[in-house]
């Protein structure tokens, strides 16, 4: 809905304003704003009955009034009610309009917890009401999530206008609604904002009750539609149909090295299938860290360029769109194909220059970064984009791509796995492959859990390692608030392991480096004349260094359980035993401890994700930087599962047989939303 359809009554412009920082555009946003809380103001306890530590009302009359100033300025009231016990009112700051409100002799209702205090009973910061102006209220008071300058008592006026106003018609059939249990929407909405006291405020938090039921449904519903939809036009989209030859994959497999693991032929046969079909292709391939999803991506690349299509491959950050670019020239140019390559901070004439042999088709595969998919990189017949590391892309960037590759065959990789409630929701547009074993010879890597107090003896460890001719990372610890004291500690770290280890080559790598400067530091690790790399988390994701067989992490009680899983799996990537060093700080917070200790007992990397789903549950999961959409505001995936699979399959019979009722119901929930959970 756009800005046009405003309010059916009259909002001033300071209070639209307030509303729309949280989000509230329409009727239909205030009327789906929900309370917080409730209180409780229906009935009056008496003071000698009232349970300690439970919201209370209470009605009194001021007996004393002081204003202390030890240990600080306070306001203490004794008030006392007919029954004649006494009661503390303490506030820690006040107005003077509450010296007059609660002036002795008065007549007060106050609203708050009691606690056993110092003087006696006590509570402290009470909502206060002047008792004889106002009948107690009929129904429980909602609080609502608000911002500053809108007070409670508007933003309730506000919505409660809302009610009246919204139509009563139901996005829903009645018959359907029946038939799902669920009640009307206008009934649950107005039971939300004003229940009477028949339903106890645990039911109102616990989301069982219908009302709550009805409004986590609608929007589980709205989700599934949305998602259904992006899918029939993808399929009704065209694509071109791609179908390899096998003249550049048979030499290229016949040169690899290796061969590929019954996983890896598997997905590569999945991928090769979708591509000959003529809708865009939109599939995830997921393999843990480690499982050689690079030359499945290779594969399907030349199975396009076979066919005489261009591919764009992109991956999140420099270091490892660079590795891509030097992997796939190693591959690539004996069989006489270039590799393009582009990203954000390339000369101009370079970048000119590689856009131009896109546009001409001098060049059928382009790695790079995002700078990839701007709107000024043109191709001349792009059939294929690969994304890599899928879940690192911003939603800009992934709009962008969309746009870009409306009916272009699209292959994601991760190593991250969708939890199935994930992919029942919010990917539900997307096929996904996984590769569920390793490359043969690996073994697993050793985690150690080791006190940063014994940072001695992991440098012992980094000197044995490379005395055997193995390579080291050493990992500097994440420091959020500051690029720069990030950098100043890896800094350090180099200087100290320089000190320790004068004999080893050791290197630094950030992300203040320019990229030229890190790429011939990245080289020179690739090359093995960097034994040690001293690196922030720039590498966390897609390195590939198979000699490496040391990792160190810093400060590991900082960082994320997938993050420790990515940097762990910079390392047993070859044939050598190798070891992950996680060195922690104490003390340490329980979540920081529930994650080594994952991190410490796990290796699978599925494994890890359902547990860090355990711990974070699904909407930090996605974390708003990787999904960008507005997570659920009602519903909770893992809770409403019920919920989620009636709406799935309620889903397609409406699309099919009540188009009409799909667009009213996808109109009054997603609005301007719809464009994102789409992507
Ligand atoms: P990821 O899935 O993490 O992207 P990579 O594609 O970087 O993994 O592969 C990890 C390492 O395993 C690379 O050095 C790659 O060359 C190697 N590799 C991939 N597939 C095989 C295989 N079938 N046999 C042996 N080594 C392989
Ligand atoms: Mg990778």
């Amino acid at each position: 809905m756009s800005k046009e359809s405003a309010f059916p009554f009259a909002v001033n412009a300071a209070t639209s304003a307030r509303l729309a920082k949280l989000n509230i555009h329409n009727v239909w946003d205030l009327a789906l704003h929900l309370p917080l809380r409730y209180e409780d103001e229906t009935h009056i306890t008496p003071i000698a009955d009232a349970p300690i530590g439970v919201p209370v009302q209470i009605e009194a009359t001021v007996r004393h009034q002081q204003v202390q100033f030890r240990p600080r300025k306070q306001l203490v009231v004794q008030v006392a009610d007919a029954s004649g016990h006494v009661l503390y009112l303490r506030f820690l700051h006040f107005y003077p309009s509450q010296l007059q409100q609660l002036a002795e002799g008065n007549t007060i209702r106050a609203l708050g917890e009691i606690k056993h205090g110092f003087l006696g009973d006590e509570m402290i910061h009470p909502k206060i009401r002047t008792a004889t102006d106002t009948m107690l209220a009929q129904t429980l008071t909602p609080v609502y999530p608000t911002v500053n300058g809108l007070t409670q008592p508007t933003l309730r006026k506000l919505i409660q206008k809302a009610l009246d106003s919204i139509p009563d018609d139901d996005t829903l059939p009645a018959a359907l609604l029946a038939q799902l249990n669920l009640p009307p929407l206008s009934d649950s909405l107005k039971l939300l904002h004003a229940p009477t006291l028949e339903y106890a405020i645990r039911d109102l938090h616990s989301g069982t009750l219908p009302a709550w039921q009805r409004l986590k449904f609608d929007e589980l519903l709205a989700q599934q539609l949305s998602m259904r939809l992006a899918r029939q036009r993808r399929l009704e989209g065209q694509a071109a149909a791609i179908q390899g030859d096998g003249h550049l994959s048979q030499p290229l497999l016949a040169n690899l090295g290796f061969t590929l693991t019954p996983a890896q032929q598997r997905v590569v046969a999945e991928i090769r299938q979708d591509l000959t079909q003529t809708h865009p292709m939109h599939r995830l391939l997921q393999g843990d860290v480690g499982s050689g999803k690079t030359i499945v991506a290779a594969l399907a690349a030349i199975a396009a360029i076979e066919a005489g299509f261009q591919v764009a491959i992109m991956a999140p950050t420099e270091i490892l769109a660079e590795q891509h670019y030097l992997k796939f020239s190693q591959w690539l140019n004996p069989l006489g194909l270039s590799v393009g390559w582009l990203s954000g901070s390339q000369k101009k004439r370079d970048k000119d220059q590689i856009k131009t042999q896109l546009f001409q088709g001098d060049i059928p595969l382009a790695i790079g970064t995002h700078a990839l998919f701007q709107d000024d990189v043109q191709f001349h017949n792009l059939g294929l984009i690969i994304v890599d590391e899928q879940h690192r892309f911003g939603v800009a960037q992934r709009l962008a791509l969309k746009n870009k590759g409306r009916d272009v065959h699209q292959l994601m990789m991760s190593a991250t796995p969708i939890p199935r409630t994930l992919a029942m929701s919010f990917f539900a547009d997307l096929d996904v492959s996984v590769i569920d074993e390793l490359p043969p010879n690996r073994t697993p890597v050793i985690t150690r859990l080791v006190n940063s107090s014994r940072r001695s003896e992991v440098e012992r460890l980094v000197e044995r390692a490379c005395a055997k001719g193995e390579q080291v990372y050493w990992v500097c610890p994440l420091i959020e608030e500051s690029e720069t004291l990030q950098l100043q500690t890896a800094t350090e770290t180099l200087n100290q392991l320089q000190t320790v280890l004068p004999q080893l080559n050791i290197g630094l790598v950030h992300g203040r480096l320019k990229p030229a400067e890190k790429a011939a530091v990245m080289t020179a690790f690739h090359g093995g004349d960097i034994q040690v790399l001293v690196a922030t988390t720039v590498i966390e994701v897609g390195v590939d260094v198979p000699n490496a067989s040391l990792m160190v992490i810093e400060h590991a009680e900082r960082m994320g359980l997938a993050q420790l899983h990515q940097l762990r799996g910079r390392v047993g990537r070859g044939a050598n035993a190798s070891r992950c060093v996680l060195l922690f700080s104490e003390p340490l917070s329980e979540l920081a401890r529930a994650r080594l200790k994952v991190i410490y007992e796990q290796t699978d990397g599925f494994e890890i994700a359902r547990q860090d789903l355990n711990i974070r549950g699904p909407g930090e999961f996605l974390g708003a930087r990787q999904s960008g959409a507005p997570m659920l505001r009602f519903a909770n995936l893992e809770e409403d599962l019920p919920l989620l699979e009636q709406a799935r399959s309620l889903a397609p019979k409406l699309i099919e047989q009540r188009p009409d009722v799909v667009r009213k119901h996808l109109q009054r929930w997603l609005a301007q939303r719809a464009a994102y959970l789409a992507v």
